[in-house]
């Protein structure tokens, strides 16, 4: 079964994320349980969890089915300590946040080395991070998104995430977000059944679809492997319809959340209908 929906708003608080997605026709969303680009913001108050719980009851969606993502400011990668403990610090009050709303996933960017220090040492900050992150919490999953390799970004190549995985010590606490737009842009094409065959067949080698715990559906204004990230409508950029008409025939892909991060959200609803009508048989 696919579970299609989209990254939607907290504006007026996260409880509203539940209403808005189903007002989209949405069976999965994402969303920021704070002000993604602010480091603090105030606890969640009783009233709205409860809130949320009695809405995400009233959609229907499971919590598994909820992939709420870190705010853009957090460098677990970080090449200076001090600041590399700031974003460790929200980190982990991101995670607490989650569990707070009974939410079993936290989707975030690996990280950034700035050119100050190696991938492999970047890698490596993040693994730590990672892991004091999962003895800070309980239960939530660290799911590590697929970047396009913008700037400084690493995690663009699968080996990458394999190696974040690999640090990783609880590995019932760590999965993977694939993003189309983000592997297109770093250069795993998806446009032809071959294309698509060939980079899921080197995901599964090099990461393991056993890892894999969401997915972000945009297709990409950017080219191939140009490193550029770039979302676009589905089917209106350079992927086109076909690789998301693989996608959502793919069992590999079933009872994960599959979230649209597409950039003209009044077309989320047809978006969504347009993902399910793709379905064959
Ligand atoms: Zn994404
Ligand atoms: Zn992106």
């Amino acid at each position: 079964m696919k579970y299609i929906g989209a990254h939607v708003s907290t504006q007026g608080g996260v409880e509203n994320a539940p209403l808005n997605a189903m007002k989209i026709g949405a069976k999965a969303f994402a969303l920021f349980t704070k002000n993604q680009r602010q480091w603090r913001a105030k606890p969640l108050s009783d009233q709205s969890r409860e809130a949320f719980a009695k809405n995400l009851d009233e959609s229907g969606i499971r919590p598994d089915l909820v992939l709420p993502h870190d705010t853009y400011l957090i460098n677990l990668g970080h090449p200076d300590e001090e600041k590399r403990k700031k974003s460790l610090d929200a980190f982990i009050d991101e995670a607490m946040r989650c569990q707070q709303l009974g939410l079993t996933k936290l989707n975030f960017h690996p990280g950034s080395h700035l050119r100050e220090i190696s991938e492999e040492q970047c890698i490596e900050n993040i693994i730590e991070c990672m892991n004091a992150t999962i003895e800070a919490t309980e239960e939530v999953m660290l799911v590590i998104e697929n970047t396009a390799g913008q700037g400084s970004n690493v995690g663009y190549r699968f080996e990458h995430i394999a190696a974040m995985i690999e640090g990783v010590k609880d590995k019932r606490r760590v999965g993977v977000c694939f993003d189309t737009c983000h592997a297109f842009a770093a250069g795993y094409d998806l446009r032809t059944r071959d294309a698509y065959e060939a980079t899921m067949k080197q995901f599964g080698d090099i990461i393991g679809f056993q890892y894999l715990a969401g997915a972000h559906l945009n297709d990409a204004k950017s080219a191939l492997g140009s490193r550029v990230d770039r979302h676009q409508s589905i089917g209106k950029g350079e992927l086109g319809l076909e690789p998301f008409r693989f996608l959502i025939n793919d069992p590999r892909f079933d009872d994960i959340p599959l979230i649209l991060e597409t950039i003209d959200k009044s077309i989320w609803p047809e978006e969504i209908k347009l993902l399910y009508g793709l379905i064959e048989g």
